[in-house]
């Protein structure tokens, strides 16, 4: 921090030092929180035994609070005409579910990998990303809870990127004792459907710490893939067709690239009518309306009529607690909300639906101090880091937001030349008083999820806040890329 600008310009905003750092006792405590806020019996070693359990005889759900805690708030839709329409007419080509998951069929076995997997029962498996006789075939650990019910097939990815962690240690979470098995929120006895289970998928990548594959390509740009090229493709090849063209819906989840961390965000091409269903379901505020790039498993399943949302959260090497959290939630509401376990999945108090963005960069060179952090709402003109030059003592430079607005996105690595990217900012010029109202006296946004408190809401009461633009350089993460490409093959990050 710089304290001769605290004493001569104040900010406007603290100093906050981003909650970052890997932080274990923080994270099991959020699973205290999340149990208990599930209403799920806190396992032994826990602090305490909160609320009843799910049990596997006893489905009934709790009713519905039937006074409504907030009074109805105004949708205002107001995503750009010609994409709205778009975005409607896709809804509207709907039908109704397959008869696959109808309930008087009965349950089949779900087979995967040649194995057979009975109604009701959890395996967990190796799945082999590389056919090979001799040497490693990198074999990743993969979950599999097949329902006693009939349903759709979930498949949950993390560290498509190997440096990304959140994806990991939520889907981790989600597959251990606290979570999983009988009379827990995930028991194979009462789902309706089969969820799979990858939590580390660029298993080498995981191993080095890096985000590619060992031949330095980028396996989500690989998608469908080819079994006759390279390693990262033949991998993408394999995954496509034994878990993503059997699934029906598909969440990949990520963190920001190295260098910066994003809020817990949805990316989804939401004219995609079952991919906008998921990219709602998941309860959270930010949600992006991008079919991703080229090459990204998001892009290529929607093409495929299979429905994909990303969800980004944190940063690469680190694992914020909050982001993990909120995942953990969002796929509890998203398997909710698909009536594939009991229980109501918890909404936002607004949405914000973006389809652009406006990025914030430095015009100097130097050492950073981010004073707005990735989650804060800036007003045009406010001061949201400073640069310091330890060749140039005494100097220093403001970066000023050049609109009002959320940032989905900053900065963590201190280093900047002129004309790097210091923030992310949707622009947000109505709603901002719904907004206002879900900030932390640090200016910051409380997302839905964070707070351990999951309000049963109505989907119509929850007010849409559209952003207005076009993702300069066609993605949202188009600028953030290496400066020598203009390709947004190379840039997008998640
Ligand atoms: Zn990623």
């Amino acid at each position: 921090m710089n304290l001769l600008n605290r004493l001569h310009t104040p900010p406007l905003h603290d100093y906050r030092k981003p909650s970052l750092k890997l932080n274990i006792p923080k994270i099991a405590l959020r699973i205290v929180l999340i149990r208990q806020s599930l209403g799920l019996t806190v396992s032994e070693g826990d602090s305490a035994k909160v609320g009843p359990p799910i049990s596997s005889n006893e489905t009934k759900l709790p009713p519905r609070a039937k006074k409504r805690r907030f009074a109805p708030i105004m949708i205002a839709n107001q995503i750009p005409m010609r994409r709205r329409k778009e975005i409607e007419k896709a809804l509207e080509e709907v039908g109704g579910s397959p008869t696959k998951w109808s309930r008087n069929k009965g349950t089949k076995n779900h087979v995967f990998m040649r194995k057979r997997i009975k109604p009701g029962t959890i395996r967990h498996m190796e799945y082999e990303l590389l056919d090979v006789e001799i040497g490693e075939s990198w074999p990743v650990p993969i979950s599999v809870i097949h329902g006693s019910r009939p349903g759709p097939v979930v498949t949950l990815l993390g560290a498509i990127h190997g440096d990304e962690l959140v994806g990991p240690l939520a889907l981790t979470y989600l597959c251990g004792p606290n979570f999983m098995g009988p009379e827990k929120v995930i028991d194979a006895s009462v789902l309706a459907g089969t969820i799979r289970i990858v939590p580390i998928v660029n298993l080498p990548g995981y191993r080095r710490m890096i985000r590619d594959f060992p031949d330095g390509r980028d396996l989500n740009r690989c998608f469908p893939g080819k079994p006759d090229s390279n390693t990262t493709s033949r991998v993408a090849h394999k995954l496509w067709n034994n878990l993503i063209s059997s699934s029906d819906y598909v969440v990949d989840l990520h963190s920001a690239a190295k260098g910066r961390t994003n809020i817990p965000q949805i990316r989804a091409n939401l004219a995609h009518a079952s991919s906008n269903r998921i990219a709602r379901s998941f309860g959270i505020e930010t949600i992006l309306d991008s079919e991703g790039p080229r090459g990204s498993l998001r892009r290529v399943a929607n093409q495929e009529g299979i429905a994909s949302i990303t969800y980004e959260g944190g940063g690469s090497d680190e694992a914020d607690p909050e982001s993990v959290q909120i995942s953990m939630y969002g796929i509890i509401n998203l398997l909710r909300s698909l009536r594939m376990l009991p229980g109501y999945p918890s909404k936002p108090r607004f949405r914000i639906l973006a389809s652009g963005s406006v990025w914030i960069r430095s015009d100097q060179g130097g050492l950073l101090d981010v004073l707005a952090p990735a989650g804060s709402f800036v007003e045009e003109g406010e001061i949201v880091a400073t640069i310091t030059d330890p060749e140039l003592p005494g100097t220093q430079h403001d970066v000023i937001s050049p609109i009002r607005g959320l940032l989905i996105s900053s900065a963590t690595h201190p280093f900047v030349n002129s004309g790097s990217p210091i923030g992310h900012l949707l622009p947000v010029k109505r709603g901002v008083s719904t907004l206002k109202k879900r900030l932390d006296d640090e200016g910051c946004l409380i997302i839905s999820g964070s707070d351990g408190e999951p309000p049963w809401r109505e989907d119509e009461e929850i007010e849409d806040i559209a952003v207005f633009g076009e993702w300069s350089g066609g993605s949202p993460d188009a600028e953030w890329g290496p400066a020598s490409s203009t390709d947004e093959e190379e840039e997008e990050d998640n």
